[in-house]
């Protein structure tokens, strides 16, 4: 199968690529993605086969319906990856929390974010095909704190690639900055910059832009890419969950012949309510595909009312810092498997000029079919937190969102998206605790709700930090190009 592009003029033909070359440049033209046209179709009897298989198992069956020109035994390797989570052979913990609802653990990875899901894969297949065609990349990311450590770690070591991760200094929890200052690797630089999030990604689209900070790398033998969630590689393992979710469900016996479910996503990019869009197109019964938002409620607002509407909107920050986004970009793949490439141009021209657009009102009812959207303020994110606590549920202040969307007349599925680990400020706050730092703060946490927690993040609070510094953001330049020519 090969991908296309998501913008095109009207009669212009679309320049398709390979899933290989999508994943090693993801621009497409007219600064568009990649996407697939049509997604492959499995049977009832199909899933009830795939309902039987082990995670990786299933995984590597989705992997190869897609029939994409990478080798099976580098897909094979990638999905090894899973081998690194907390249980070797189930990457992912589905869980019954209550009547009708269920809730899918994507945090059980190296980082403790559901970013492992598809970057640990992702990084793998990037790195051997860079490889296989002996080019050097230079992998480049900002991060607000989940994307910056699944990003590294998955890098690490691995052949044929260089990679740094902006981070803004104070911006994160301890626990998200000493896994980014203390990851182990030749090949990986973290770098805290003085300011906030938007400042570190304004930085990295000035770089992505910089031909003189493409030609210096180039010197080195160098080429440039970001690991962000629109790559389509990351997506094609958001995929897998979703399935495997529903599979659980089939097995279980928790649904009735042809009896649908719905799946509530906590939303930022955009990549993770995709992969569940895609998994209902390939046959999983999926009802609704719930989109939770916080405070940034531009997604709300669009698929409650069809305008996508940057005017007169700025970031506000909130305790879900990952879905603190105004520019969700995956939208733009929904907008082209429902509209094709032609409208989603229009559209998508008329965000960056008149930095708004509106759907029709046929075209949000075809929108409506597959999604519904709320959002959840930070007290109301907190009372869930403390809710869920005092039931024995401990989830992070993403996850929290979902309780928001619940209907408890049809099954649920929660997309918990980390681990409470991650977040601690916000959720000793939320549960009425006071420690003094946040070492003391995950001890006393822990104790008061029985959690354990995972020694890789006991032990961040006295690895050594290997990557010290914060800069202005005038000096990003310079440093990485120092680091690279060390
Ligand atoms: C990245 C992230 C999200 C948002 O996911 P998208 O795929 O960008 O919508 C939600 N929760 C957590 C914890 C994240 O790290």
């Amino acid at each position: 199968m090969r991908l296309n592009p998501t913008r095109l003029n009207l009669n212009e033909k679309p320049k398709q690529a390979n899933f290989s070359t999508a994943l090693l440049s993801p621009s497409s033209m007219h600064g568009g993605l990649y996407a697939p046209t049509k997604l492959p179709k499995i049977s009832m009897r199909k899933w009830l086969e795939l309902s039987a298989l082990s995670y990786e198992k299933l995984a590597a069956e989705i992997v190869s319906m897609f029939k994409f020109d990478v080798d099976e035994k580098i897909f094979k390797n990638a999905i090894k990856r899973y081998k690194n989570f907390d249980r070797p052979n189930q990457p992912v913990e589905f869980k019954k929390i209550d009547k009708n609802l269920y809730i899918n653990e994507l945090y059980h990875g190296p980082t403790r974010a559901f970013k492992d899901m598809a970057l640990q894969p992702f990084g793998e297949i990037l790195s051997q095909l860079a490889k296989k065609r002996d080019e050097n990349y230079l992998i480049m990311c900002a991060t607000s704190g989940d994307t910056g450590p699944a990003t590294l770690k998955t890098f690490a070591n691995t052949p044929n690639i260089k990679v740094v991760c902006l981070y803004p200094d104070g911006g994160t929890s301890d626990v998200q900055r000493l896994q980014m200052t203390s990851m182990k690797g030749e090949n990986l630089k973290s770098i805290g910059i003085k300011g906030n999030f938007d400042d570190a990604q304004r930085a990295l689209k000035t770089l992505l832009a910089s031909q003189n900070f493409k030609d210096e790398l180039a010197k080195s033998n160098l080429k440039l890419s970001a690991a962000n969630s629109v790559n389509f590689g990351r997506i094609l393992f958001q995929i897998v969950y979703h399935a495997y979710a529903y599979s659980k469900l089939i097995k279980n016996g928790a649904l009735s012949k042809n009896e649908s479910f719905d799946i509530i996503v906590p939303s930022g990019n955009f990549g993770n309510a995709l992969g569940a869009y895609y998994a209902k197109k390939m046959g999983a019964k999926i009802n609704k595909i719930k989109i939770v938002s916080n405070a940034n409620n531009i997604l709300t607002e669009f698929f409650t009312t069809g305008t996508y509407d940057l005017r007169n909107k700025s970031l506000i920050q909130t305790i879900s810092p990952a879905m603190d986004i105004l520019i969700s970009s995956n939208v733009e793949r929904l907008l082209f498997d429902k509209f094709g490439a032609v409208r989603t141009k229009e559209l998508m021209d008329a965000l960056t000029n008149q930095k708004f657009y509106k759907l029709t009102k046929a075209e949000l009812e075809s929108i409506k079919e597959d999604f519904e959207a709320d959002f959840c303020t930070d007290k109301e994110c907190e009372a869930f937190i403390n809710e869920q606590a005092s039931k024995g549920v401990i989830v992070d202040p993403h996850t929290a969102t979902c309780f928001k969307m619940i209907d408890k007349t049809r099954i649920n599925i929660i997309t918990s998206t980390a681990d409470w680990v991650k977040f601690t400020p916000s959720m000793l706050k939320a549960c009425g605790l006071k420690a003094k730092g946040e070492l003391e703060g995950l001890k006393a946490f822990a104790k008061a709700h029985k959690q354990e927690i995972s020694p890789n993040i006991l032990e961040l609070f006295s690895t050594k930090i290997l990557h010290p510094d914060v800069i202005a953001k005038e000096k990003i330049e310079d440093k990485i190009l120092e680091w690279i020519k060390k």
